[in-house]
């Protein structure tokens, strides 16, 4: 945990009982690309001088938040006047600072997701070289490389709020429900299926928040309460991150308390994006999770955290302290991966990730959509599940089990889904080439894409 002492002192074994170093072994296998201790946040011109102590903590993220009102003074400061150029023909008309901050402007003017970036996230993109930097890709728009939408895309594509009871309660799958418990995150992800509801409005959506009050919880718990077939809750939204320790306090002591919920785990891209909040002792968060699964562990309940990492640029030697905290404090952490086209959609990218994620005990849980490649390559228990998330509410299903495949339709069935759900046909469309959008079909009754 962090302390008044200098960083290095503290990561050097102040929280573990060796140094920080040995958790590695030979380094060779560390394939993350931030050495022990690196100020790797220094070529931000505004945090040049910036300590580590005061960079970890969570005071320090919140506050140096880059959302819309200050992302062109963010931009006019970190981007040099000429940028490296793309391999991509659509961004390779971006050359200079001034053509990356007007492609940008109206790239968010179209985008369905607000922008949100934490140092961590904003250190780790290469400003020299953005436009094809795989981090960049996730978070900031471009204009010019958005294409245009599936027709058959809707903003709720994995239809949540038909499969919500309650308002903040999705009940897909018999025994397991997911509670969303607010609808911020710390950073938004363009490629989020919850944008109809997670962020602030944009130009674009007009968003159906569900925002963190007691009221509406009080309705979630009572359904989950009533209902003696669930087991197991997701606690997300946005992001369990986002919730203050007392709120994680307060949600886990009543799931604990009802006596047929045997699991829960809190989802949140913390780890990603603001990894020092594990570590920073001013902040409660992290030790009501250990407490909540110190507490579950007793009475044979497991509570965990599911994360989402994509790329190994993401994982420092922050997120790898953070993390080692975690596993020594007893707290099992899943990461579930999208796999995402020029960020991890290459086998020594995605090989890598995993091996990351494997040497911080991590599990590499999913990876939605699929790379066959990577099986053979890892120890089965640290392989992740490829799978898709069906459109129209079909549920996550393994990528192998299709039905059949024709012209870029793969069609799918959920048959352990209750009701009609589970005798539905779901449609899952390849992403769309330019130009050829008229070719797809449209849909007929009985069947279901997003
Ligand atoms: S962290 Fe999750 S919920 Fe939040 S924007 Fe990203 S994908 Fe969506």
């Amino acid at each position: 945990m962090i302390s008044s002492a200098a960083c290095n002192a503290v990561y050097r074994g102040r929280s573990f009982s060796r140094p920080f170093s040995t958790f590695y072994g030979a380094q060779k296998y560390t394939y993350s690309t931030q050495t022990e201790n690196q100020r790797y946040w220094t070529s931000i011109p505004a945090w040049k001088d910036v300590e580590c102590k005061e960079f970890v903590s969570y005071r320090f993220q919140l506050r140096h938040t880059v959302n819309h009102a200050k992302l062109n003074k963010f931009l006019s400061d970190a981007l040099p006047d000429t940028l490296a150029p793309s391999d991509n023909p659509q961004l390779q008309h971006i050359q200079t600072k001034q053509d990356f901050i007007e492609d940008a402007t109206s790239g968010l003017e179209a985008a369905p997701m607000a922008v949100r970036l934490t140092p961590h996230i904003l250190s780790r993109i290469n400003w020299a070289a953005p436009l094809d930097d795989p981090i960049r890709r996730q978070f900031l728009p471009l204009r010019s490389s958005i294409l245009e939408d599936h027709k058959s895309l809707t903003l709720d594509s994995l239809d949540e709020e038909a499969d919500s009871p309650v308002p903040g309660l999705v009940h897909r799958y018999p025994g397991r429900a997911l509670f969303l418990a607010t609808s911020i995150c710390p950073v938004y992800c363009r490629f989020c299926t919850r944008s109809y509801a997670v962020g602030a409005p944009t130009e674009t959506v007009f968003k159906s928040p569900q925002k963190p009050s007691r009221k509406r919880w009080e309705r979630v718990f009572q359904h989950i309460e009533k209902d003696h077939s669930l087991r197991d809750i997701i606690i997300s939204g946005g992001d369990a991150y986002y919730l203050s320790a007392e709120d994680l306090h307060e949600i886990g002591e009543r799931l604990l308390g009802i006596p047929h919920i045997l699991r829960f785990r809190f989802a949140s891209k913390g780890l990603a994006v603001a990894p020092g909040r594990i570590l920073d002792q001013t902040d409660p968060w992290a030790s009501t999770l250990i407490d909540l699964s110190n507490q579950g562990r007793r009475i044979g309940k497991q509570v965990c955290l599911h994360t989402h990492i994509n790329h190994p640029n993401e994982i420092t030697w922050i997120t790898r302290s953070a993390a080692n905290h975690l596993f020594a404090n007893g707290v099992i952490v899943r990461n579930q991966s999208v796999l995402l086209k020029g960020v991890n959609d290459d086998v020594e990218t995605m090989g890598n990730l995993i091996r990351s994620l494997s040497e911080i005990n991590i599990q590499p849980y999913y990876v939605y959509q699929c790379d066959l490649h990577i099986r053979g390559t890892f120890s089965g228990f640290m392989l992740p599940s490829f799978v898709v998330d069906l459109p129209g509410g079909g549920g996550k299903r393994l990528a192998s089990t299709f039905e059949s495949y024709l012209d870029g339709i793969s069609t799918w069935e959920a048959p352990g889904l209750p009701g009609e759900k589970g005798r539905k046909r779901y449609l899952y469309y390849d992403p769309i080439i330019p130009g050829g959008i008229d070719e797809f079909p449209r849909i007929s009754d009985g069947e279901s894409t997003g």
